[in-house]
């Protein structure tokens, strides 16, 4: 099967991750990026040439090992850094740009639905005229892994394959603040200036973690301001709307609010299967409509998390070379799933909770016993399967508590709904008893 590059570095992680240390793996081969995969050699790059040399003088043959399990081939690999191509060509402003930005996050390969759709056509409309529209800044926020960073690059993919000729800048904030101390450190401060002051497109991913120190905040103020001044567009991102960046100083934070601000939220089940198709498509992928939907209902965090499980599922399918099938993906994504995984409601779990909780047995619940510390919770169980199992009829339920008459069903549902009316404490009891059954504690 022909892969791409960024399937085999994914499942070329999955690999390293267990082979090196955890320290080692996050703190230098997860912030790999990969590059090509072409004549049979796979090209990663490093953020800095410093972690380019240490790579390579030491993890560089359990890297190609692993590469070379999961292509089959006997592929080399090579690790490089910006700073190669910084010497051996002079970089239009496109071409320095294109190093930053992943070419798959563009605006086709991003799908839209109801949690994204606002965040979407903003940012298409600042791609299409930067600066020129009253969305400046654009400010996205929302959780991880819903898409920021795709939106964010695909503004930045768009305007420098549209307009070469505009300098787009694409930071990650972290690098921005990392860049800015060692520019100090250096007094080279002049560059960094040169660079983030006179662009035309900044986007800036990830602003919660500007950090705290006065310079840092200093010079986001004054590089805010000249582009904002010079009608530059900004793009800023964040886990959090900009009043709730408590960080970060309040001149900012109301600079940041001064264009637009949406949300990007967890996407419906329908949108989450457009984009496990999309990405199947894009990868060239079949698998079974099962593990799909198994892959869909479960993986509920993130989309990240939801691709996560689809490199797992087929690294996995790979490695011990069977077929992907159902129990397949339960099995590679047993840690994830089952921790979430919640009880399927029925009226035997339902009994099994009420009578565990008035101390009474199912028998009890399902026999003749009239005494009134039985009647009750047999009514407050008879009244929790008509509201939590969606369909169930008043003749299912009284076969099920023991063969009474579907009257006694709604008899007991009445009297609870009743009581519930009159009692505070008592509905207190009945919604600790709902959350229990539906497994929200
Ligand atoms: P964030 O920056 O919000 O943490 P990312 O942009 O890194 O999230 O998204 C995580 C992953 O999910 C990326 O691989 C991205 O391509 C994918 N993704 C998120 N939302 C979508 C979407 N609506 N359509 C296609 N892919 C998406
Ligand atoms: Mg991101």
């Amino acid at each position: 099967m022909q892969m791409n590059v960024e399937k085999i570095w994914s499942e070329t992680l999955l690999l390293l991750e267990i082979a090196l240390t955890e320290v080692a793996f996050n703190s230098l081969i997860s912030k790999l990026s990969p590059v090509s995969f072409e004549k049979n050699t796979l090209s990663l790059q490093a953020v800095e040439d410093f972690f380019k040399t240490t790579i390579t003088s030491r993890y560089l043959p359990e890297i190609t090992r692993c590469v070379r399990t999961v292509t089959n081939t006997d592929a080399e690999v090579i690790i490089t850094s910006p700073e190669d191509f910084r010497v051996s060509t002079k970089k239009t402003a496109a071409d320095y740009a294109k190093t930053n930005l992943r070419q798959k996050y563009t605006f086709e390969s991003f799908v839209k639905g109801k949690s994204n759709e606002l965040a979407y056509a903003a940012a298409i409309a600042v791609a299409e005229a930067p600066g020129k529209s009253s969305y400046n800044p654009l400010f996205l926020y929302g959780g991880v892994g819903l898409g920021k960073t795709h939106l964010v690059q695909s503004i930045g993919n768009f305007v420098v394959e549209q307009s070469p000729d505009l300098k787009v800048v694409y930071q990650s904030t972290e690098s921005f603040t990392n860049e800015l101390i060692t520019a100090i450190r250096e007094k080279s401060t002049q560059n960094f200036k040169a660079k983030y002051r006179s662009c035309d497109l900044l986007l800036l991913d990830d602003i919660q973690f500007l950090e705290r120190t006065v310079e840092t905040q200093e010079e986001m103020f004054h590089t805010f301001n000249t582009l904002y001044n010079d009608n530059k567009q900004i793009v800023l991102t964040s886990d959090q709307p900009p009043k709730e960046l408590t960080t970060i100083e309040k001149r900012l934070t109301t600079r940041f609010s001064m264009g637009l601000i949406v949300d990007v939220t967890m996407p419906d089940y329908e949108t989450r299967t457009a984009i496990l198709e999309k990405k199947l498509a894009l990868e060239r992928l079949v698998i079974p409509d099962s593990v799909k939907e198994f892959i869909i209902r479960n993986v509920v965090s993130n989309i990240r998390d939801l691709e996560g499980a689809l490199n797992k599922v087929t690294a996995y399918a790979r490695l011990t070379n069977t077929p992907i099938t159902l129990e397949l993906a339960e099995q590679a994504l047993k840690d994830q799933v089952e921790g979430s995984k919640k009880p399927e409601i029925t009226i035997s779990y339902i009994q099994q909770i009420v009578s565990g909780h008035y101390n009474i047995t199912i028998d009890d619940i399902n026999g003749r016993k009239r005494t009134k510390n039985i009647v009750f919770p047999r009514q407050i169980a008879m009244y929790l399967c008509r509201k939590l199992i969606e369909g169930v009829s008043l003749p299912q339920v009284g076969t099920a508590f023991g063969g009474r008459d579907h009257t006694t069903v709604m008899h007991s549902c009445d009297k609870i709904a009743n009581d519930l009316d009159n009692d505070i404490n008592l509905r207190d009891v009945v919604l600790d008893l709902e959350r229990r059954i539906k497994g929200d504690v």
